[in-house]
């Protein structure tokens, strides 16, 4: 394999999923990527998907390393299957884990280690959900990759650059020592992609600039970034906070919250599903979670489907504008995520909200900018500009973990 000198491999464990990519250094594009979906099940399936199309394959019993439903390391073994059917395995470098919460212990990737595997399970009662599903995957690629660099990338890392005045809520102090509460951030890893990319494409100085980058997919949040690092963000200790997104309410006032528990007898679980999974795009237009269908149905009047777009967008504009009094100056708002990068209507929604920000639209620029394109939306020469930005969080995590492994390289050479 001569030609793929230096892979890296790709992991982004949920708790019933396992994504991956296969990058080859220098390449934004994965040479194989795929998703391995209801692990745990009888119905597991694998989908790997490259340059020839795609080939969905079923995870079931038979296949399962451990006999019982497959779950993460069976969807791992099938991944290296096929990478050792490709002749990859041997020239793998590296593996990159996607992890959600590095609490404020991490505020860069690290190389994993026991004492980061233990770091990341600390972290769990601040992510119950998410950072036990990373340590499935970690733990499975540990144990089949026993003796290449393992790296860990979290979703919260970018925003441990926030003041005390951005990441402390107004509650008494002892719940943050005792039980860490205080606002994170999350989707960082987009963040820093698309910042570094904006910095590039609208020829902004890499050390004197300030972005607000609105990252809209399915969750959804916004950060202030100034010179590279985060300032600010609308999530907080949990991916709950801030943006409305396709499930999840984002900012809803606490008492409303206390309000409903005790009048429809809720507890905080059953709350915590209606905030997580009822509520968003789907609460409000009581039809769908998918922006684009929304769109559709907007189109033939539904009102639902108008009205939660509008609540979108509304929360979009206000937390934009709140987000770039963190800001020295606002050189540029950046579009990014599902909906950021497709969605020529919610743009231009909200870029009309944004006109007292100086934010000036070109509808045709905007038109333009669908299926991975990017470029500016605003008019020439108006300031602050906009631009639509195709994130690549794989690719982040993929350079991230192939830079560590060249340090701990250059480390053991230097030592021998
Ligand atoms: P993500 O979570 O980043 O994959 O984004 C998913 C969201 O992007 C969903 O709400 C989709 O409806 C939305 N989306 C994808 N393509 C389009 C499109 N062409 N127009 C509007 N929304 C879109």
């Amino acid at each position: 394999m001569s030609s793929h000198p230096c892979l890296i491999l790709v992991l982004n464990s949920g708790s019933s999923s396992l994504k991956f990519a296969v990058h080859e250094t220098g390449r934004r594009t994965p040479l194989l990527s795929g998703l391995a979906e209801r692990l745990g099940d009888d119905n597991a399936t694998i989908t790997f998907r490259d340059t020839d199309g795609k080939r969905v394959q079923p995870l079931d019993r038979s296949t399962s390393v451990s006999g019982h439903a497959p779950g993460h390391p069976t969807a791992l073994a099938a991944v290296l299957a096929e990478l050792s059917r490709r002749g990859w395995v041997d020239v793998l470098a590296a593996v990159g884990h996607r992890v959600a919460h590095g609490g404020e212990r991490f505020s860069a990737s690290v190389l994993i280690t026991p004492s980061v595997v233990d770091a990341i399970e600390a972290c769990i009662p601040l992510a119950p959900l998410h950072n036990p599903a990373a340590l499935l995957g970690i733990r499975a690629a540990l144990t089949r990759l026993p003796d290449i660099p393992h790296a860990a990338v979290f979703d919260t890392a970018f925003h441990q650059t926030m003041r005390p005045e951005a990441y402390h809520y107004a509650l008494p102090m002892d719940l943050y020592r005792d039980y860490g509460v205080r606002r994170y951030g999350f989707h960082g890893t987009s963040h820093r992609f698309v910042a570094r990319e904006a910095v590039s494409l609208l020829g902004l100085h890499p050390s004197d600039h300030g972005l607000v980058i609105a990252h809209l997919g399915n969750g959804a949040s916004a950060t202030a970034v100034q010179d590279g690092c985060s300032v600010d963000t609308t999530m907080g200790m949990t991916p709950l906070e801030g943006l409305v997104m396709g499930t999840r309410s984002g900012d809803v006032d606490v008492g409303g919250v206390l309000h409903v528990m005790r009048e429809a007898g809720l507890d905080p679980d059953e709350m915590g599903a209606l905030l997580n999974a009822r509520s968003g795009l789907l609460g409000i237009s009581e039809l769908s979670n998918d922006c684009r269908e929304l769109e559709a149905a907007a189109e033939y009047g539904h009102a639902g489907a108008r009205l939660a777009l509008d609540v979108f967008v509304h929360r979009l504009a206000r937390h934009i504008g709140g987000l770039t009094t963190a800001l020295r100056r606002l050189d540029a708002v950046v579009f990014t995520g599902g909906i950021g990068e497709n969605s020529v209507r919610v743009r231009a929604m909200t870029m009309a909200r944004l006109r007292s920000l100086g934010l000036q639209l070109d509808p045709a620029a905007n038109a333009c900018m669908t299926g991975g394109a990017c470029g500016v939306i605003s008019a020439p020469d108006a300031t602050p500009c906009a631009a639509v930005v195709a994130t690549n969080e794989e690719w982040m995590i993929a350079c991230d973990t192939a830079e560590l492994a060249r340090q701990a390289a250059d480390a053991m050479t230097a030592e021998a």
